[in-house]
């Protein structure tokens, strides 16, 4: 794993600086994969795209319009001593964010859809369904929604596995299978086979593939 140098975003609220490490190479050895897309990788870590201030609460995405500056790993560490790492935003910040629209076009919109949705996902494989608020699960579910809409004329085999996955979350289990049916069995077939399995025991919501 190589990491490229450190890169300083300023808050566009109150210049509070953060800053974000970006990836030069690295390897998917040893990741965990999941059912709707999702991967943790330890050689392969992810930084975040938007971030919320950790002084004025600002949702602000890490872009080219508020980056200041970048500092060598070789440079004195001192530098970034003092600034925070910017951090991913919870799932109450990226409901946030999708419900004020802090997004610019509709890859940005689709990368907090998605966001938001796996944040949930992953909270409801590991923990019970009770244990998270009504409305996140509420909103969690018009999100899917959303997110059909936003993929259901791409032909792209990948939106077709998220599109298969976001049938299945809300218990369209028909509709999933249809899904499954459109993608080449050879090369998908162990999520396809997976997929098909937990329609058939009626599980909504996301597995280890
Ligand atoms: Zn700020």
């Amino acid at each position: 794993m190589i990491l490229d140098p450190f890169q300083i975003h300023s808050c566009p609220q109150c210049k509070s600086n953060v800053l974000r490490g970006r990836l030069t190479s690295g390897n998917a050895i040893g990741a965990t994969f999941y059912s709707d897309g999702d991967m943790f990788a330890p050689m392969l870590p992810e930084f975040p795209m938007v971030t919320e201030c950790q002084c004025c609460a600002t949702i602000f995405w890490l872009h080219s319009e508020n980056h200041i500056a970048r500092i060598s790993l070789y440079d004195d560490t001192r530098l970034t001593d003092n600034i925070p790492v910017a951090g991913s935003i919870s799932a109450e910040t990226c409901k946030r964010a999708i419900t004020e629209t802090h997004y610019n076009n509709k890859d940005e919109e689709r990368y907090l859809r998605i966001g938001f949705w796996r944040i949930i996902n992953n909270e409801l494989r590991i923990n019970n369904r009770q244990s998270l608020k009504t409305e996140l699960f509420t909103f969690w579910e018009d999100n899917i929604n959303h997110l059909i809409t936003m993929m259901i004329d791409s032909e792209d085999d990948n939106d077709r596995k998220l599109l298969a996955e976001l049938y299945r979350n809300i218990g369209q289990f028909n509709d999933c299978k249809r899904e499954l049916s459109s993608l080449c069995p050879k090369e998908h077939s162990n999520f396809i086979n997976r997929l098909y399995r937990e329609c058939e025991i009626n599980n909504r919501f996301q597995v280890e593939l």
